[in-house]
């Protein structure tokens, strides 16, 4: 058995293994690059092609591919082998270069938002050197960026380094001010807690909802649910370990420092933590991991379900993605710090980001929609559709001692003074109880909440990001000409939070109170994808992008087209569903039952005359039953062939949300109904009981 310490990163092109294998001269290329930013030379890149070829063959890789994350959500991958003919007629491996550096799918595949029609077709993907090369499954895979030759961006990976960059210059320019001439980069980073269900492959088989749209469509709810709370923190069933373990195994080959691991609230669900990373880094592993997961599971005869909500009744799956900035240094810039100076420094970095969610509230929802996010967000478990922040009762105190200009705790007699005074230790634990915000601070990072646990943590980062770049951009442009800093610094912070504390709240998010509340205080409650993502080119949303850098604004219409479209057709194909798994499965069985029924009614009354019996009974109230599902299956159908006819996109994806998910639901409701009457024998694919309590 080897050790984790000798697994751990073995299958990355890591920094030290470049260090390690690379002439002293391209590794500093190498990492000027990596640091800074700069373009690698083509001599350059070419040593590390070869070099990179030559460590993956001695892995046994025989192929490569560029990997990037187009606009579908999930990683592209195609692969190339190393073979090249040589002239006499056998083979030689290469790889060049240009083929480190550059590559070019067929664009034409992916969703462009109609910057296809706009722009050429093809599409190129280029090396980011700040994501290392891993090997996954014999293949070299080399993190890309993926662009339009107009240089649009085609993929998530290119806004999220472009809102890296945006903040980093905007946040030096703050740090500046504070005297610190040492660093010279300020990154942000993540830690994204991944939620999941895992279920045997027998009942998954069994289902194509399960297949076809990851959850179900169909389900009466079990008699045990997750009312016991006997799941949370449980012991972990034996089955459910031996994967956790072979997915530790896997993740930390490819230098991902998965680190916790536990049973979630609901049954079959389970959650998975790393340590955190520079986000873009974190965004490459977080998608890499959701795709092992999935393939781990499938060796232990499981399947890992990623959907937001695969289960009614019960609670969803969400991705917890902890943020925060750090310095080159080492200094986390959302660390309170000993000294006034280092407080006050943490204060403004602070009332940036209060700021920055209160100022861009549609921007973050936008950045969580998705069709199966919605079923989670204002469903019981999940964080309302409001954004708001929790800070904690003490850090709370502390602001409104800033912004009234009160004297802080009860045996301070002077006023709290930004950048004179300590500020009083608030003890970390207290700001991390509550678990009902959507945007929570935890002592020295903040937590968002509200992304569902199958989308890429890119786009919640790229909108934190820059909104956070835009509030120090404005904080710097009024603090670079102050003449006395101090007074300017206490006088902005005032200002900001009187500003800006509307967005801050302590209590409890799930309360209906607090969504009343929070419409009074003029906060936005976007419930699902459509009313959301009608904001996103709002003008202030377009002008925070485009000034930025982050996005153009083509990229941006093209994104909306993009939400759009994956929010129609996702929820095309699970009402598609619906309509087959009626017609073919449900209503057929019932009908079966029924006449099963019948022909026993007949018998015992031939016998026993008519005594009212069970047959009877249960043959009446299930084929009044099965008459409303089959007339909301004719509406759900009807439904379906009106939406195909709707061409504005707008339009259809209102129409989806009002019409068609609508009768979904009734169509589910009757059907659900009849299953809790037909004798499970008939029942047609497994149960909620059967998918949630058969991994042992
Ligand atoms: P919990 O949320 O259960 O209290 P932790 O506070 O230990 O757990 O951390 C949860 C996640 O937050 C982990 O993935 C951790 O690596 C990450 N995290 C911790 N510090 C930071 C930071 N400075 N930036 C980003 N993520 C962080
Ligand atoms: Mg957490």
């Amino acid at each position: 058995m080897r050790d984790t310490a000798e697994i751990f990163g073995e299958n990355v092109f890591s920094l030290s293994v470049m260090k390690e294998r690379l002439p002293k001269e391209t590794f500093k290329e190498v990492k000027a690059a990596i640091d800074n930013g700069k373009r690698l030379p083509e001599d350059a890149a070419g040593v590390v092609a070869n070099e990179m070829k030559q460590w993956a063959i001695e892995k046994g890789a025989t192929h490569y591919t560029h990997w990037f994350q187009p606009m579908t959500g999930i990683t592209s991958e195609k692969h190339d082998s190393f073979i090249n003919p040589a002239d006499d007629g056998n083979i030689i491996l290469r790889f060049s270069g240009k083929e480190l550096t550059q590559g070019e799918p067929d664009a034409s595949s992916f969703p462009s938002g109609g910057l296809r029609a706009t722009f050429e077709a093809r599409g190129y993907t280029a090396w980011d050197p700040t994501s290392y090369a891993f090997i996954k499954e014999g293949v070299l895979c080399i993190p890309t960026a993926f662009c339009s030759y107009g240089g649009e961006a085609l993929d998530k990976k290119i806004p999220l380094l472009r809102s890296m960059e945006a903040l980093n210059k905007q946040a030096l320019r703050v740090l500046k001010l504070f005297g610190n001439e040492d660093v010279t980069s300020v990154k942000t980073t993540v830690g994204p807690e991944q939620e999941y269900f895992l279920i045997d492959e027998k009942g998954y088989n069994a289902r194509r909802d399960l297949i076809y749209t990851g959850r179900t469509l169909f389900g009466a709810p079990p008699p045990k649910g997750q009312q016991m709370e006997d799941h949370y923190f449980g012991v972990i069933k034996p089955r459910v370990q031996a994967f956790m373990k072979d997915l530790n195994d896997e993740l930390w080959k490819l230098g991902i420092m998965a680190t916790t691991e536990h049973n979630e609230v609901a049954p079959s669900q389970h959650e998975l933590a790393p340590i955190f990373a520079t986000t873009n880094i974190a965004t490459d592993h977080n998608q890499l991991t959701m795709e092992i997961m999935k393939k781990v599971a499938q060796k232990h005869g499981l399947v890992c379900l990623l959907h937001e909500k695969p289960f009614a009744g019960v609670n969803g799956s969400g991705k917890h993605n902890n943020w925060s900035m750090s310095t080159d240094t080492g200094a986390n810039l959302l660390e309170p710090g000993d000294t006034p100076y280092e407080n006050a420094q943490f204060l403004l970095f602070l009332t940036a980001v209060i700021k920055a969610v209160d100022d861009y509230q549609d921007l973050m929802r936008i950045s969580v929609a998705s069709a199966g996010n919605d079923h989670r967000l204002g469903a019981n478990e999940a964080p309302p559709a409001v954004i708001s922040i929790f800070l904690g009762s003490e850090l709370n105190d502390i602001l409104e001692a800033i912004e009234k200009d009160e004297p802080y705790g009860a045996k301070e007699k002077e006023l709290l003074k930004v950048g004179v005074h300590v500020l009083p230790k608030f003890p970390k634990d207290s700001t991390d109880r509550n678990r009902t915000s959507p945007f929570a601070f935890t002592g020295n990072k903040f937590e968002f909440r509200m992304l569902g646990s199958a989308a890429s943590v890119a786009l919640p980062n790229t909108v934190l990001n820059t909104a956070v770049a835009e509030s120090l951009k404005q904080f710097a442009d009024k603090l670079e000409g102050a003449s006395d800093f101090t007074t300017a610094l206490h006088d902005l912070i005032k200002e900001e939070i009187k500003a800006h504390k509307r967005i801050i709240f302590n209590g409890n998010g799930y309360d209906d109170a607090w969504i009343e509340e929070a419409a009074r205080r003029g906060l936005s409650n976007l419930r699902t994808t459509p009313d959301a993502v009608a904001h996103y080119l709002d003008p202030k949303n377009v002008a925070l992008f485009t000034s930025h850098k982050v996005y153009s604004e083509i990229e941006m219409q093209s994104r909306h087209e993009v939400f759009l479209e994956k929010y129609t057709k996702l929820i095309d194909i699970e009402a598609k569903t619906m309509l087959e798994m009626a017609k073919q499965d449900i209503l057929p069985a019932v009908s079966a039952y029924s006449s099963e029924l019948a022909s026993n009614l007949m018998a015992k009354q031939e016998i026993l005359g008519s005594a009212p019996s069970f047959e009877e009974e249960t043959l009446k109230e299930i084929s009044n039953d099965l008459a409303s599902a089959y007339d909301a299956y004719k509406a759900l159908e009807s439904a379906v062939e009106k939406s195909s006819s709707i061409d504005d996109l707008v339009a259809k994806a209102d129409f989806f949300k009002d019409d068609i998910l609508s009768s979904m639901t009734s169509l589910r409701e009757s059907c659900d109904k009849l299953e809790t009457e037909t004798a499970a024998d008939y029942w047609p694919f497994p149960t909620y009981g059967d998918l949630l309590f058969a991994v042992r």
